[in-house]
């Protein structure tokens, strides 16, 4: 399948043009995200009662991690309303560009963080307290303020949106997982970009900002660092941004050589199994610990956690890669004319598809288990007693249980073999045997398998 370029639809292009149907999103976001905080500031203390918990951790997650990732990428990120107060601030303006430009810092990021190594490490401090901020609306509440600060600070020391793009633990992972998605925002034609004056998709005009993801758009290559914020639809004068449907996971035929994002692969990968282990299973001890944040027990529970993360997995997967390098002819110029670092990062790719579908399994049991607090949460969102929509009683019960375990085999399944696929591909590229990787694939799906089901 080739490209369908939905902007060729002038009602999809001038409904992306305009700005008003994107505000009108994100003053909804907006309120909603007030208000998950103020609930879990001062709302119930009871989890399954309180708007913060019950519409961020399982409303949310389920449309971020079922719909909004696997079919629109950063779909999320063009609505998301975090990071738009810093950004009317750091702007002046909430629509289109004032005449005056307000004067913040506007400094460059250093360059030694122009990476998503702070955002791998924003993820893993809330995995490892996700047990107390996925049941606490005070700690959800207090993390959901603290991400709207830290990207209104940022926003009026730092050009564009640097939370975004360097720190949002969310953002992270979005990115990685929207190369798989069918969509994608890129130019339509190489030429007219090159022979373009002052490249105002980046650097701004009257008619929009410059790209807020510190992006060149004609440079586009994958989906990861794109925001989708339209901007540059707005902004370029020559009519050569397009978006287009594509096969899914087009990006990761040009595989990424940078071990910031390999290890985000594994981060996500590992997060997802020891989450299943921790939430799902039936160990006891192991949720004691998990839960028992600042005990003893809590911190092997870390030194675990980030060991499987940093050791055991990119360990075995490093020797899945090496196999092939090692028993290669020693005459097979193509197979010894990258470092191993660059296969380790190069191979990651194919633990995309494989982590992104450990994430729709895990979170089918999670989110079908727990989906109808919201029913009651949407009544009584403080849990003050309120019966708004006359839902406020309604009686806990599991959804669909009868074909969660089928549809958790059949994600598991299909990511294995999506993942094996890229494996495979990569391994072309190379001429090398991608029979180590895809066997990894393979023990990391069976022991999801075995946590989930
Ligand atoms: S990177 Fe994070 S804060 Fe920024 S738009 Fe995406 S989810 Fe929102
Ligand atoms: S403004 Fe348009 S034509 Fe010019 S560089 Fe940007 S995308 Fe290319
Ligand atoms: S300006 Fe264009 S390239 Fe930059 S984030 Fe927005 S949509 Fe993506």
């Amino acid at each position: 399948m080739n490209r369908i370029e939905l902007t060729c639809n002038p009602f999809i292009k001038s409904a992306l043009k305009n700005r008003y149907p994107q505000l009108a999103v994100f003053i909804v976001m907006l309120i909603g995200y007030i208000f998950a905080i103020l609930a879990g500031l001062i709302g119930t203390p009871v989890g399954s009662h309180n708007f913060s918990i019950v519409f961020v951790w399982i409303a949310w997650w389920a449309i971020l991690i079922l719909v909004a990732v696997p079919f629109f990428g950063r779909g999320w990120c063009a609505v998301c309303p975090i990071p738009l107060p810093g950004e009317w601030l750091q702007r002046g303006a909430v629509l289109a560009p004032p005449e005056k430009k307000p004067t913040w810092l506007n400094l460059r990021v250093p360059k030694v963080f122009r990476n998503i190594w702070l955002q791998n490490i924003s993820f893993l401090l809330l995995a490892l307290f996700s047990s107390v901020l996925l049941t606490t609306p005070n700690i959800t509440g207090i993390v959901l303020a603290a991400m709207l600060f830290a990207a209104i600070g940022l926003s009026t020391i730092f050009e564009r949106r640097a939370f975004c793009r360097y720190l949002c633990p969310v953002g992270g992972f979005i990115g990685l997982y929207s190369q798989t998605a069918p969509i994608e925002l890129r130019i339509k034609d190489k030429q007219v970009c090159v022979k373009c004056e002052g490249k105002p998709c980046y650097n701004g005009s009257s008619a929009g900002y410059g790209c807020p993801w510190d992006v060149f758009p004609g440079g586009l290559t994958k989906n990861t660092y794109c925001g989708l914020c339209m901007e540059c639809i707005r902004t370029c004068p020559h009519d050569n941004i397009a978006v287009n449907l594509r096969p899914f996971s087009a990006d990761l035929a040009r595989p990424s050589t940078r071990m910031d994002e390999a290890f985000k692969a594994f981060i996500m990968l590992g997060s997802a199994m020891i989450y299943a282990g921790v939430l799902l299973g039936p160990w006891g001890a192991l949720k004691d610990a998990a839960y028992n944040v600042g005990s003893s027990a809590w911190f092997i529970y870390a030194a675990v956690f980030l060991a499987i993360i940093f050791g055991v997995l990119p360990g075995l997967f490093t020797v899945a890669v090496y196999l092939p390098i090692a028993f290669a002819p020693r005459n097979h110029v193509t197979t010894r004319s990258k470092s191993l670092r660059q296969r380790f990062a190069q191979f990651s790719n194919s633990l995309i598809p494989l982590g992104l579908m450990f994430w729709v399994a895990f979170s089918l049991s999670f989110v079908l288990t727990n989906a109808s607090y919201i029913l009651g949460a949407l009544s009584d969102p403080l849990g003050l007693g309120w019966n708004l929509f006359g839902t406020a009683n309604a009686a806990w019960q599991p959804m669909l249980t009868s074909i969660l375990a089928p549809a958790q085999t059949l994600a598991l399944v299909g990511g294995l073999i999506w993942s094996a696929r890229t494996a495979q591909k990569a391994a072309n590229e190379v001429k090398v045997s991608p029979t180590p990787v895809i066997l990894y694939c393979f023990i990391a799906t069976s022991l999801m398998l075995w946590l989930l089901l």
